[in-house]
């Protein structure tokens, strides 16, 4: 079946799928390091690209491919690299598309270590960097130089919710020759898709709602077109940050069921956000569906949903966070998001711990941020479990 034409369900429920000699309907888990050539002269014919198929892991799997090909169907790319985690793959498109006194410019309040492994570890071989409030496209504008590798923002970004216009960035950095590059993680391939928007490439930790099980890491570039992905492949394959193929089989499982998870976790997002807001306790809650949501507008535009990730500041700031956070019993208090169940987590204390508080406060990471990731238990436990947290507030 081709899938060309199909609706978004469909290819979620076929895409990928691998012809074997037996019929097997699941895709078989090739969990094989190498693969055997019937002669020399294949052996030959292989490395030299003259023949298709399969060498050694790391170069290629069929079950790494069915989940890459899953993955690009989705997001409507020519092509993807799966990586060990997400923060192989925005690493790999680093070391890919930077370099010595080349620049990078991101999202100020973005994913902790995507931000710290540029900040630390690439300014070491001469990488520039500037983060900016990318929500105003004004300040990229002005970070742009002639040394300017990449673009990469995340939108909706962690754990602020800040919304960036993905088609304005698109068309300012190919002003510029530049790439963009988009981390998709909140929103999945259900509810966004920034190549359709304008970015070359998206990226996403699949350890969160692409898997959804929060028992796999893993991580995904895909590309809208072929010399930036062969420019990465060849990295990745040296750097070696590529996909289990038992690793990319669970998560092609996972995969399978995003749309009902998606669906069910925002319907509950939603009922929370409205729940929340109007809590006398809550400061203010930053949820994309919310009229209140200062991007409320342009998130209709570019997102087909609202997700079901939100932040929110509780009154009293750092201890009332706290507090709440030690006091929800259907809640999880764990960092990670996207995945079946509700976990709740204080991004001061933990996931941006290792930002400078000047940073950090700089970016909207206020003291009492809870950030939430809405799961798809009974929304009405949920909204009692919050209840009865608050009052111990
Ligand atoms: C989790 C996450 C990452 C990093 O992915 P890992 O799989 O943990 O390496 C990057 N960006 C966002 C938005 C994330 O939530």
């Amino acid at each position: 079946m081709s899938l060309k034409n199909k609706k978004r369900d469909t290819k979620v429920t076929h895409a990928g799928h691998v012809k074997d000699p037996f019929g097997s309907v699941s895709p078989p888990i090739y969990q094989t390091s190498t693969f055997a050539f019937e002669s020399a002269d294949q052996g030959d014919a292989r490395f030299s690209g003259k023949e298709d198929g399969y060498i050694y892991t790391r170069i290629g799997n069929p079950t790494t491919d069915a989940l890459q090909n899953a993955v690009a169907s989705l997001e409507g790319g020519i092509g993807a690299l799966a990586t060990a985690s997400g923060m192989a793959a925005s690493s790999t498109l680093f070391m890919a598309l930077l370099g010595s006194g080349k620049q990078i410019i991101g999202t100020d309040a973005m994913y902790g270590p995507t931000r710290g492994v540029v900040e630390n570890e690439f300014s070491r071989f001469g990488v520039k960097y500037d983060f900016v409030d990318s929500t105003d496209i004004e300040n990229i504008r002005k970070a742009i130089r002639p040394e300017t590798g990449l673009i990469f923002i995340e939108t909706p970004a962690n754990p602020t919710i800040n919304i960036t216009d993905i088609q304005a960035c698109a068309d300012l950095a190919h002003e510029h020759n530049i790439p963009l590059a988009v981390d998709n993680t909140f929103m999945s391939p259900m509810l966004q898709n920034p190549l359709a928007l304008g970015a070359d490439i998206v990226m996403h930790s699949m350890t969160k709602f692409i898997n959804g099980h929060t028992d796999v890491v893993g991580g995904i570039l895909v590309f809208k077109e072929s010399a930036l992905l062969q420019k990465t492949k060849k990295v990745l394959l040296s750097m070696g940050g590529t996909m289990d193929p038992h690793q990319a089989w669970l998560v092609l499982r996972g995969l399978r069921t995003i749309s009902l998870r998606v669906e069910k976790a925002q319907q509950n997002a939603v009922k929370i956000s409205e729940y929340l807001e109007n809590h006398q306790k809550i400061e203010w809650v930053r949820y994309p569906g919310l009229t209140s949501h200062p991007q409320h507008n342009l998130a209709k535009q570019q997102m087909s949903g609202s997700g079901s990730m939100m932040s929110f500041e509780v009154k009293g700031g750092l201890g009332a966070g706290k507090k709440l956070m030690d006091n929800v019993t259907v809640a999880t208090l764990a960092v990670s998001l996207g995945g079946y169940e509700t976990l709740i987590q204080h991004p001061a204390s933990m996931t941006h711990a290792g930002m400078s508080q000047d940073a950090r406060l700089d970016s909207g990471i206020t003291n009492g941020l809870v950030r939430l990731s809405v799961g798809c238990e009974d929304v009405e436990d949920l909204i009692d479990d919050l209840e009865n947290a608050l009052k111990s507030v």
